[in-house]
């Protein structure tokens, strides 16, 4: 079955160059990338994809990771993949979530690494089910940035929106 998995470059697999790499390996799946953009995460972002564990006491330090706090990179690299099982080939590549546990030969283990404080640096996010990868594709990019006609949408007038356009083009 088509599936559409949202993936980040987390700071970190940014701060160690390793885009090229990262996107080598999930070139292996033969998924077709729909989405791509750099975005500078703001800490509402953060916190609303990690919701899910907002109860944890590593919470307020992923929140840090994710904006970039402790990589002096303040982005990530967005990415929607899609095509057949496209969350078990990538969640199957990325490896598990703790990289000294993850197979040495997946992304996080290849990569990855636990801060002296406890966190799990795993250079890369796959979104773990359907309805998450739904729920996060919606958080992190607008319809028409998806070349895929992935969820339902609806067109809305809007009154007096102002737009950043170039000052010559
Ligand atoms: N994380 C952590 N310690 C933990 C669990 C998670 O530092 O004990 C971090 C890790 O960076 C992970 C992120 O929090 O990628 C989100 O956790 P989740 O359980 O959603 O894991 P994932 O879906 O990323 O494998
Ligand atoms: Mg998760």
């Amino acid at each position: 079955m088509d599936q559409a998995v949202l993936i980040l470059i987390k700071p970190d697999g940014l701060k160690k160059s390793l885009t090229g790499n990262i996107l080598t390996r999930l070139s292996e799946t033969k998924l077709e990338i729909v989405a791509a953009k750099m975005v500078r995460v703001s800490k509402s972002l953060a916190e609303e994809h990690y919701k899910h564990l907002k109860d944890k006491p590593f919470f307020p330090e992923i929140i840090h990771y994710l904006q970039g706090d402790l990589h002096d990179r303040k982005k990530v690299m967005a990415l929607v993949y899609w095509g057949p099982d496209a969350i078990t080939k990538c969640r199957d590549l990325a490896g598990s979530t703790n990289p000294e546990e993850a197979e040495a030969t997946s992304i996080r283990g290849s990569y990855g690494r636990i801060t002296t404080s406890g966190v799990y640096e795993n250079v890369v996010h796959v979104s773990s089910n359907v309805p998450e990868a739904e729920r996060e594709i919606k958080l992190w990019f607008n319809p028409d940035e998806i070349i895929v006609d992935l969820y339902g949408t609806k067109t809305v007038a809007q009154k007096e929106c102002a737009t950043k356009v170039w000052a010559d083009k």
